[in-house]
């Protein structure tokens, strides 16, 4: 069973790691307290645990990524998520992004295709310290019919095309924060969905996301 221990050394390397993000120009407060909160190293495998609080994506299970935590600040700052909120969230992953909109004080609904990503998240200790995020394994391209309307949408992973059954899914005046492209860069988008069910787009920064697959992986 491994030891999750957060140290001084482990808290200060991550103050570096929030000041740094702040020099790339993410100015929500509230982003950067979740991220100086929450011990990135417990959600990497040992032998990267090292480097975790470089401002760096590393590999996880399944040919996946933990993403840059300079990305998932600026993600979570687009995102302008408020305490309480129901956030849908495609692509747990690691769970770190999942984590970082718990401790704001969402309610965080997060799906995950392959099984054994799944799995690993739900033996992983430290989620208990946020009860108000809930996992499930399923496709993303779907959502969660069943828990619809959501605030927020956030996609972690890189979508060809903006998946109409998630914009379906938010509420009207809702956001989604989605990278969209298949090449091996995406742009950033934010939509808001408007009175009328039509959304307006706003286009951000170039980044690089592991792609966002369609169906289950047992
Ligand atoms: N948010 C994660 C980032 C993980 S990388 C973190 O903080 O660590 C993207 C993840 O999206 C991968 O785990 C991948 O398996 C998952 N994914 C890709 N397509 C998906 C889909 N259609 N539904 C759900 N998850 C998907």
């Amino acid at each position: 069973m491994r030891k999750y221990e957060d140290s001084y050394r482990h808290k200060g390397l991550r103050k570096k790691l929030v000041e740094g993000i702040r020099e790339k120009g993410i100015t929500d407060e509230r982003v950067l307290e979740a991220i100086n909160a929450i011990p990135r190293h417990f959600f990497l495998d040992s032998a990267f645990e090292e480097r975790a609080y470089e401002d760096k994506a590393f590999p996880i299970a399944q040919d996946q990524t933990i993403s840059q935590p300079y990305t998932v600040a600026y993600q979570s700052e687009l995102l302008q998520v408020q305490p309480h909120q129901k956030v849908l969230e495609i692509g747990t992953g690691s769970a770190y992004q999942a984590c970082v909109l718990a401790e704001m004080g969402a309610q965080v609904y997060t799906i995950e295709r392959q099984k054994p990503l799944f799995d690993a998240v739900k033996k992983f200790s430290f989620k208990q310290k946020y009860p108000n995020i809930k996992f499930f394994y399923g496709d993303g391209y779907e959502g969660l019919p069943t828990y619809a309307p959501f605030d927020r949408v956030i996609v972690t992973a890189a979508a060809p095309a903006i998946p109409e059954k998630l914009i379906a899914q938010l509420r009207t005046g809702g956001m989604m924060v989605i990278p969209v492209g298949d090449k091996p860069v995406q742009c950033m988008i934010r939509l808001t969905k408007l009175e009328d069910g039509t959304t307006r787009r706003e286009d951000f920064n170039n980044f690089s996301f592991v792609p966002m697959l369609a169906g289950k992986n047992v």
